[in-house]
């Protein structure tokens, strides 16, 4: 019955003579994030996407609904412009929308068209008519019309060639599409937090690279392999992401015999940004993303974040900060990377972390517990035993 999908973006509508730009991104972004699950063919007009699928229409929409830049999706049947059609084509339209009564609609007309005989009110009162009277079939109140504030609304535009048809509004996530703002380093650990936190910033139309910490044999292959299915997932939003597999095991060791073992996080951590921003520099990512969110853990307290941020130069991007652990649960459930982030594969963190790490750090004891680190010579041997891979699905 769904002929069309049409596509709306919203905020890029904006941007003057870059809309152009932006939308060959979204689109390009669409075809990519598409390739291999369906078969389609893409229009574009002034304002619009409209993407006619040869088939898998649900998964399309699934895949779709969370693609940065997208603001909303229309599953859309296509009727002639022929009134008698029409009433038939709104009528299926409406009962597959509409699954529960007691329900309230309206139909809603736009006539791009002014050749068609009928005019929009017209339109709509008569189908709102035929509906009432098929779906209602002699019962009474299963359906009823409220114009100010109805559960659905049957929307009809009567184009040129043909009309379209719709009642479902799937909501996108809005925002950019990927590869319209520059590029940032996201450190991507096993977590829940990461994947989501560096979902965002491709929300504002951030390109994704990513650094994980490898902390082999302390850490397993398959947490590796866990987050390069993270990687995957997110690959699916904006293109190939290029990851790096930063060799950490030494840093580990050497921490865990040369500094005191309440810092040993907060020294990790400010290695991992040392690290993290070292890479960045070399591949022009401007900024770090990470999965930080105030208070959460030890390291995640105010105090620790300042002392943390204090290696490092780039801006330091926490898209979480403010969010609950089931704000980004919620998230990662609809991006797809739950399910991988739920894994027990031991991180890092989980097998370093001291009993009683400190919670509210000062920054000259952290320099002073460092003293005995070869920083340098550490970080060196790091970036070279650095395993790069680019990702895709
Ligand atoms: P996540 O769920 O993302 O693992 P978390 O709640 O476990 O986060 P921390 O372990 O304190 O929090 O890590 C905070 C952030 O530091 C992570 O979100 C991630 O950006 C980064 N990070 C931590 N460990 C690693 C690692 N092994 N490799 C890369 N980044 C890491
Ligand atoms: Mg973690």
């Amino acid at each position: 019955m769904y002929k069309v999908i049409l596509i709306r973006f919203g905020e890029i509508g904006l941007k003057g003579k870059n809309r152009s730009t932006f939308v060959n991104q979204l689109i390009s972004n669409i075809k990519w994030a598409l390739k291999g699950l369906a078969n389609y063919k893409l229009e574009r007009t002034y304002g619009r996407i409209y993407l006619y699928p040869k088939d898998n229409l649900e998964a399309i929409l699934d895949r779709l609904k969370m693609i940065p830049g997208i603001v909303s999706l229309s599953p859309t049947a296509i009727a002639p412009l022929d009134y008698r059609k029409l009433e038939k084509t709104a009528l299926e339209v409406f009962q597959d929308a509409v699954e529960e009564y007691p329900a309230t609609f309206k139909v809603e007309t736009r006539r791009a068209n002014k050749n068609f005989p009928m005019k929009s009110l017209e339109i709509s009162r008569e189908i709102g008519a035929h509906i009432l009277r098929n779906i209602n079939q002699g019962k009474e109140n299963r359906l009823t019309v409220d114009v100010h504030n109805p559960d659905f609304i049957l929307n009809i535009e009567v184009r040129k060639d043909n009309i379209y048809v719709y009642t479902r509004v799937i909501p996108g996530p809005g925002g950019l599409p990927v590869g319209s703002s520059g590029k940032g380093l996201l450190l991507l650990s096993g977590g829940i937090d990461s994947p989501v936190a560096g979902w965002l910033g491709m929300k504002r139309g951030m390109k994704i690279e990513a650094i994980y910490f490898h902390s082999f044999p302390y850490t397993s292959d398959r947490a590796k392999e866990k987050v390069i299915d993270l990687a995957k997932v997110l690959s699916r939003y904006g293109g190939k992401i290029k990851l790096y597999i930063s060799y950490f095991t030494e840093i580990q060791k050497e921490i865990m015999k040369h500094c005191p073992r309440k810092y040993n996080i907060t020294i990790m951590r400010r290695m991992m940004f040392r690290l993290a921003t070292e890479i960045a520099r070399q591949n022009n990512d401007l900024v770090l993303v990470t999965g930080e969110s105030v208070g959460q853990v030890a390291s995640q307290t105010l105090e620790s974040m300042q002392v943390i941020n204090a290696v490092t130069n780039l801006p330091v991007l926490r898209p979480l900060i403010t969010m609950d652990k089931t704000e980004i649960m919620d998230i990662a459930r609809e991006i797809g990377t739950y399910e991988t982030s739920i894994l027990p594969y031991e991180d890092c963190c989980t097998v370093f972390v001291p009993k009683h790490p400190v919670t509210k750090p000062r920054l000259e004891t952290a320099i002073e517990a460092e003293k005995d680190l070869a920083i340098e010579e550490l970080m060196e041997e790091s970036i070279e035993k650095t395993e790069i891979m680019l990702i895709e699905e």
